[in-house]
């Protein structure tokens, strides 16, 4: 049975095509620009990446050349052959706790939730209503990147704000990352046949820590939106929000244009003063350049703070592991926190840690006392796979 999964941005549309049970990936591909000049997608199939140029107007645009590329690759000879379509959704409030089937109910639930998320949930939208409309009797199920996290305590995720804040308009930790987070989760269950005390870093451009108890999420490092927590590629991660009127006031700046400069920046780009991307910043660190010593050394630190806290939290971890980005490719970064543990005999196996890029590893050395993983995660697949599963019951 073919899955679509689908990810879609205010002028992006990225879509893997998967093949369940067997788990297989048919073909991908990313539409850019949407609505924007200088449109164009690219498609990854057999090893082979096309890339072309092409007026996108809107994401109906885009989801007709998909499907309509998917004929002319043979991979479908019509639309029918396409059995779900799995949505990718950034917030599910606190109404959602695990994947729905989309009908006309969720969709308003969806719309009620945009100001929770009102730059990802207007264009999740624009994805599912572009689908429904290419193909009206497919079913779509709709994956919330906040329903893992929804097993936190109260206490895990009240903020010391006015009680009402929370009561009458939601303020709370909600966390994200949850399908990446829910799918190492798993992935681990399946390796060990039994669930273990985890905690999982998710550390890619966008970066979270989850301690995971029983398969479930009991704490977070992303809060109400997705800038608080470890240090991120542009994101600034936990600071004192009492330097933001300060520097209203020094820079004479809205407090739209604070949080812009929080948001997109801040974290690595800022402190290096180089760039957002790991490897760069990982080159010049290797180099000894002083602030990037300090952006890395302070990014670790930052990480290791989320792991001792949640580690008290779980009364003893039995796995660390390291997932996305950063935490499938870097060594350096991985060996750096696991050096920082050392005071807990959390102890690296440094061969075993070296040239992974990306493979399921274990990097822990055999007397360590928490053993230490990479797993690469596969939200696309654990967003088709939600979706066989609905579609399916
Ligand atoms: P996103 O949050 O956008 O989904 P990803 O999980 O794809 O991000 O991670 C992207 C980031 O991973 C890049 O910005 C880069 O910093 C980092 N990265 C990718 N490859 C490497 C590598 N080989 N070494 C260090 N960092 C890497």
């Amino acid at each position: 049975m073919k899955i679509l999964s689908v990810n879609a941005g205010s002028s992006s549309l990225k879509f893997t095509l998967i093949e369940l049970p067997e788990q297989e990936v048919i073909v991908s591909g990313t539409f850019e620009k949407i609505g924007i000049s200088g449109s164009f997608y690219t498609i990854k199939y057999n090893g082979e990446k096309i890339k072309k140029e092409s007026e996108l107007k809107d994401h109906k645009d885009a989801v007709k050349i998909l499907l309509d590329s998917l004929i002319e690759l043979k991979i479908i000879s019509s639309y029918d052959e396409i059995s779900g379509v799995g949505h990718r959704l950034v917030h599910g409030g606190d109404k959602y706790t695990e994947s729905v089937v989309i009908d006309d109910d969720v969709i308003k639930e969806v719309e009620k939730l945009i100001p929770l998320a009102p730059l990802h949930n207007p264009a999740n939208l624009v994805g599912i209503r572009s689908f429904k409309e290419i193909l009206p009797n497919t079913p779509m199920v709709a994956v919330f990147d906040t329903a893992f996290h929804q097993t936190m305590d109260k206490e895990e995720y009240l903020y010391a704000v006015p009680y009402s804040w929370y009561e009458k308009y939601g303020v709370r930790r909600y966390g994200f990352h949850g399908t990446s987070h829910r799918y190492i989760s798993e992935k681990m269950f399946e390796y060990l046949g039994e669930h273990k005390k985890i905690i999982n870093c998710h550390i890619g451009n966008g970066a979270s820590i989850c301690a995971i108890k029983d398969g479930k999420s009991i704490a977070t490092s992303m809060g109400f939106t997705p800038i608080a927590g470890v240090i991120m590629g542009t994101r600034c991660g936990d600071i004192d929000l009492g330097l933001i009127p300060y520097v209203m006031s020094c820079e004479n700046k809205t407090f739209e244009e604070v949080m812009t400069d929080l948001n997109k920046n801040s974290g690595m780009a800022a402190l290096s003063g180089l760039s957002s991307d790991m490897r760069d910043v990982e080159d010049a660190y290797m180099q000894k350049d002083p602030r990037c010593i300090t952006a890395i050394n302070m990014y670790v630190k930052k990480i290791v703070d989320y792991i001792v806290m949640y580690n008290a939290l779980l009364e003893g971890t039995d796995y660390i592991t390291f997932t996305a980005g950063v935490g499938e490719n870097s060594d350096i970064i991985r060996e750096l926190v696991i050096k920082r543990l050392a005071f807990m005999n959390v102890k690296l196996n440094e061969e075993a840690n070296t040239g992974l890029r990306g493979k399921f590893a274990q990097i822990s050395a055999g007397d360590s006392s928490i053993k230490v993983m990479v797993v690469p995660t596969d939200e696309e697949l654990m967003i088709a796979k939600d979706t066989y599963n609905l579609i399916n019951n």
